[in-house]
């Protein structure tokens, strides 16, 4: 199976840029996640406990608040 180009993280070009992947694995981002959650590693069961704020933040220090 191939992934379409288009839909290859734009910071990593390694998967797929989903919102998980940006939010625990992207390694291209791991400075902004350890500045918004202080943390470099997030697993997928602490997603519901992020303060949608911080994710906003996120979104915003990786430069894709209201990019999308
Ligand atoms: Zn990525």
């Amino acid at each position: 199976m191939g992934i379409e180009s288009d839909d290859l993280c734009r910071f990593c070009e390694l998967e797929a840029e989903t919102p998980t992947h940006l939010l625990l694995d992207s390694g291209a981002v791991v400075q902004s996640r350890m500045y918004c959650f202080n943390t470099f590693v997030l697993e997928e069961a602490e997603l519901p406990t992020l303060r949608p704020s911080k994710i906003i933040s996120f979104l915003g220090k990786i430069g894709l608040r209201g990019g999308l």
